[in-house]
């Protein structure tokens, strides 16, 4: 290690709505938080461009303008907030027991309480020209993005309740909207794909998958093939939502704290307190429901409060 150990009550790792708020919470209960950002300093909302649902904002703002917001807000009662991720962690279970945290690999921590706010990451397709147009047409966000494409036509990728849903909100939207699923079947709840066959303005086409996203600075629509017959079409669209799922930022915890099948972290009941005494987790991470930014602002505080009570009762 190359500095001597840094002892403090309070850990936040993440930056995203969920952090941040915490971070005011704590900060403003004198818990004296330091946060570590992780590598995408922000995290999701960076990676859209207007945000209009979230209240406060009257006229709208852009993700990251936001997120800096939300780092000054948290900065203001004394936050410390640091570039650079967290490598390793020993958790302990007794009540009062001390957490130890490794930060890039040389800096080491031990802290009272953690509050775990890594968030998750949708997943993409990976293609090139779908990657470049994240932000120009590209979203895996219809909440955040799809009033954007209002009486426009757009492409929605994926199977799942996510597609199925995403599909029929960007339907109320939206003058078309065509749903790419890859195989010959959804594998959305019944009630889910019931909603998307009623939805008149929704194209389910099956076997069907993304060759290329089409258009220099912003979509103008997609190459799709169908993988059956390999035929493939052209489809004219400004929009595209993938919505193929994603993975929660929980393998630093694989093995440590509970986590359901797909590795979200469980916490319990209508609190954020998870497996192990003063570690607590807010936002995305224990959440694959909601997945908004207010929604994980709100757990966010939940985890500083919950935090807070937990010192209250140890010191
Ligand atoms: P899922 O993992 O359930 O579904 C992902 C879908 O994307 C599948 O249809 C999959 O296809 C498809 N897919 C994956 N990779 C690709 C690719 N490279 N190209 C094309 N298609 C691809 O993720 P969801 O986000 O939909 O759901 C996650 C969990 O959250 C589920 O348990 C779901 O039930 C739950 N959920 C519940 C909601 C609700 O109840 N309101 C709303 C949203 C989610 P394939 O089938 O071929 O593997």
């Amino acid at each position: 290690m190359s500095e001597a150990t840094e002892k403090i009550k309070c850990l936040i790792i993440g930056s995203g709505p969920a952090g941040y708020t915490a971070a005011i919470y704590a900060a403003r209960a004198d818990m004296k938080p330091v946060m570590y950002t992780g590598m995408q300093m922000g995290g999701q909302l960076t990676t859209t461009t207007e945000v209009d649902n979230f209240p406060g904002y009257k006229d709208g703002t852009d993700g990251t303008a936001m997120m800096m917001d939300l780092k000054h807000q948290a900065e203001r009662f004394g936050t410390d907030v640091r570039f650079g991720m967290v490598t390793a962690v020993t958790l302990s279970d007794e009540v009062g027991g001390v957490h130890k945290v490794i930060v890039d690999e040389n800096k080491e921590i031990e802290a009272n309480t953690i509050i775990i706010s890594t968030g998750a990451t949708a997943k993409y397709l990976g293609i090139e020209s779908e990657q470049r147009l994240i932000g120009g047409g590209v979203s895996a966000c219809a909440t955040c993005d799809g009033f954007f494409y209002k009486g426009q036509e757009v492409v929605v990728v994926g199977g799942g309740d996510t597609a199925a849903e995403e599909a029929t909100y960007l339907a109320n939207i939206c003058s078309k909207v065509y749903l790419l699923v890859r195989k010959d079947h959804m594998r959305a709840s019944k009630a889910m794909q019931h909603r998307v066959d009623k939805t008149e303005n929704i194209e389910v086409l099956y076997n069907t998958e993304v060759e290329e996203v089409l258009g220099d600075n912003v979509v103008s629509g997609v190459t799709a093939i169908n993988n059956q017959t390999k035929k493939t079409t052209e489809i004219s669209v400004t929009g595209i939502f993938i919505a193929i799922g994603h993975t929660p930022n929980s393998n630093l915890f694989k093995g440590l704290l509970d986590m359901d099948e797909t590795g979200y972290l469980i916490t319990e009941g209508k609190t954020t307190k998870t497996n192990m005494p003063g570690v607590f987790a807010a936002g995305d991470i224990q959440d694959k429901e909601y997945r908004q930014a207010v929604t994980a602002a709100g757990t966010g505080c939940m985890a500083a409060l919950d935090a807070e009570r937990y010192l209250g009762a140890i010191e």
